[in-house]
């Protein structure tokens, strides 16, 4: 059997990590980088890979493990080295800042990455920022960097749904395509982009919407475009506020107030509000049936809640359309603020970073609308 150069790398480098026998080290030094003159390759964009874990860095024990794998196994300049037609669309440099599967994000994991991309996109030697990640949350992570660093260059999120060691594994043209959108003049000023399965997507509409296919991203508002052998085609352009004409700034951002999600269900009672209340939580973003909607129920501790200063959201747990003000419950009324067409998760984001900024509901529901 054999494999593609940059599976047969990842499965040295996942059966070396498993301890399971020596890796041939020639896998990992093996390069086809093209040869090109040194004054050429320096006039190529420098494009900074920052790693944070997830299936694109995970490694499964055999090639039919498409989907029994770890997550988070091998470390950038692996990643990196397994692909030199990285060096045919730019100088690649990488750096490790998390080495996690990406359901176990934190508030501080945030920060932290957030933090770096926006110190890297003030040097002048950095064109374009490639961030790997997974796939899990990899769409709330973009539109946080969406809405705090601020910046034209372009920011391309990417992941792989099969790790590098599984037959037909997506993360190597993944990664080409974010490195090469990264690179891309035509990319700048779009906002935090999403580069998987050779669509260019904005993160702050798209989602992760099917699991296990490798068309786990979309948007109810259509991609922006797609990438093809190096080149980007352009079919639409984000109308939000994202990046330079955000009002936030992770430069000035510290602290993350917890804010949490409940979710909406057949005979759902108060318990997880009012143990979330308890438990400090300074808003609630409701995950709704249909169009937001609440359990008659569900009003009283809402409306208990709120009046302990805690802000309440009504989203829905309907992942398509949007959420209207005033239609299933009188959010006038109730000083409720409405999500738009943002998911729980994601609200749960723009919340966070309102309230840190001291916020009032006002204001919250004109940032919904806004972003
Ligand atoms: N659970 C993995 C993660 O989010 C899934 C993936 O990367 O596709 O890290």
């Amino acid at each position: 059997m054999t494999f593609p150069r940059f599976q047969k790398s990842l499965l040295a480098a996942a059966v070396a990590l498993a301890g399971f026998t020596a890796a041939p080290a020639a896998l990992w030094a093996q390069t086809t980088a093209p040869a090109v003159a040194a004054a050429d390759q320096a006039a190529k964009p420098h494009v900074v890979v920052l790693a944070t874990g997830g299936t694109i860095a995970g490694a499964g024990a055999s090639a039919a493990n498409s989907a029994t794998y770890t997550a988070a196994k091998v470390p950038v300049d692996k990643l990196l080295a397994g692909l030199p037609e990285l060096a045919n669309v730019a100088n690649v440099t990488g750096e490790q800042v998390l080495q996690i599967a990406s359901e176990s994000f934190t508030n501080d994991n945030l920060l932290t990455l957030a933090k770096r991309v926006s110190a890297l996109v003030k040097q002048p030697d950095v064109d374009g920022i490639v961030i790997t990640h997974g796939t899990d949350t990899l769409a709330e992570t973009g539109y946080f960097l969406s809405l705090t660093v601020h910046t034209d260059k372009p920011i391309a999120m990417v992941g792989s749904m099969r790790p590098g060691t599984a037959l037909s594994a997506d993360g190597a043209l993944n990664l080409l395509n974010a490195v090469s959108v990264a690179a891309s003049k035509d990319a700048q000023g779009k906002g935090v982009l999403i580069t998987m399965n050779d669509q260019i997507q904005s993160a702050r509409d798209t989602n992760k919407d099917v699991n296990i296919e490798t068309r786990a991203f979309q948007s109810q508002w259509g991609s922006l475009g797609m990438v093809v052998e190096g080149r980007n085609y352009w079919f639409r352009a984000p109308v939000k506020r994202h990046t330079n004409n955000s009002e936030f700034n992770i430069d000035n951002i510290t602290h993350l107030p917890q804010v949490d999600i409940v979710y909406a269900y057949g005979n759902v009672q108060p318990t997880a509000v009012q143990a979330l209340v308890a438990n400090g939580a300074k808003a609630i973003i409701h995950a709704g049936t249909g169009n937001g909607s609440v359990a008659d129920r569900m009003v009283k501790p809402l409306q208990e809640a709120h009046a302990k200063g805690v802000t309440i959201v009504r989203s829905s747990r309907v992942p398509y359309g949007f959420v209207l003000r005033n239609a299933e419950q009188p959010d006038d009324k109730h000083d409720w603020v409405v999500a738009h067409d943002m998911r729980p998760e994601k609200a749960r984001i723009l919340t966070m970073l309102a309230l840190a900024q001291g916020a009032d509901t006002k204001t919250l529901q004109r940032m919904f609308w806004e972003y």
